[in-house]
């Protein structure tokens, strides 16, 4: 691959997980990156661990003014020809039926519109630096439905959009955006159930690839949408999953079981 020497990169929540990975893997390849998150402690480590040309500046993606200033930042270290969106999470579980509300309200703020306001901040700063690559990380939730994950495929199914509609906007800019779904990833979003147990076992029966991913499978295929390499795809989200989208989404049953009535959960 080529090298990204003299450019700049921001990956939002890159303090860790599949961020950290992402930043890691653009770093390689001799970007200077900045990540971003809402725990400074954890960046500072982040920063320390990355070494290199890694910096970090301290950034909400769901409050615009704090996205609109980690763009800048990594506008000042380089040429800006990356942006990753990867801040994203859940706070909302359940059956559709008794759903919290203010927690379906907080994941689509964290996974849409953080998207977007990264998209329209970055974007902006990739025209004015002549171009360059988004890559937005969705989720298999968006492509296969998982029971009783409320509000997370479907913010996710908005990022997949958002994906859609900023490529097909930007596109006449020099600005590329692509998404990828990654299945289940080792990372602490997933802790507790990506080791051990029937939600693991059911995950596993469901890939062609029957591996729990690793940062760095999500990071390869970032790398290469970020790049020149992928310089005539746009438009574009890629499953990262193992082949777990040929399948079904995961059965999280026996986790759920304890937490809702048998009648929530399956009616009877
Ligand atoms: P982690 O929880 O390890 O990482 C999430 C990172 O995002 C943290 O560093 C966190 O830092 C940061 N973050 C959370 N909220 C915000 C916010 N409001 N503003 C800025 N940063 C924020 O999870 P993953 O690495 O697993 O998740 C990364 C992405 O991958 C997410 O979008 C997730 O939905 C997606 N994904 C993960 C899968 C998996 O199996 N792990 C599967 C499918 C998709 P801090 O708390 O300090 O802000």
């Amino acid at each position: 691959m080529s090298s990204l020497k003299g450019t700049s990169a921001l990956v939002t929540g890159g303090g860790s997980g599949i961020g950290l990975g992402c930043a890691a893997r653009l770093l390689a390849d001799g970007a200077a990156v900045t990540i971003c998150g809402r725990s400074e402690d954890r960046l500072r480590g982040a920063v320390e661990r990355l070494g290199g040309d890694a910096d970090y500046i301290v950034a909400d993606v769901t409050d615009e003014k704090q996205v609109a200033a980690a763009v800048a930042r990594a506008a000042e270290r380089g040429t800006l020809r990356a942006i990753v969106a990867n801040a994203g999470g859940s706070t909302s579980i359940g059956p559709l039926g008794s759903l919290d509300t203010e927690a379906w309200r907080a994941t689509l703020e964290l996974n849409a519109t953080g998207t977007m306001l990264t998209i329209k901040h970055g974007a902006r700063a990739l025209v004015e630096a002549g171009g360059g690559a988004i890559v937005a990380i969705s989720s298999i939730a968006s492509s296969n439905t998982h029971r009783w994950f409320g509000a997370y495929g479907v913010s996710k199914a908005a990022v997949d959009h958002l994906v859609q509609l900023a490529a097909d906007e930007l596109g006449h800019f020099g600005v590329r955006v692509n998404g990828i779904r990654p299945g289940m990833v080792r990372t602490e979003l997933v802790a507790g159930i990506a080791d051990t147990g029937p939600i693991l076992e059911d995950y596993l029966s469901c890939m062609p690839l029957a591996r729990v991913g690793e940062p760095e499978d999500i990071a390869e295929a970032v790398r290469f949408l970020a790049g020149p390499e992928s310089s005539w795809i746009t438009g574009q989200v890629i499953n990262v999953d193992g082949g777990h989208h040929l399948r079904r989404g995961p059965d999280y049953s026996s986790m759920f079981k304890d937490m809702f009535t048998e009648g929530d959960l399956f009616g009877h």
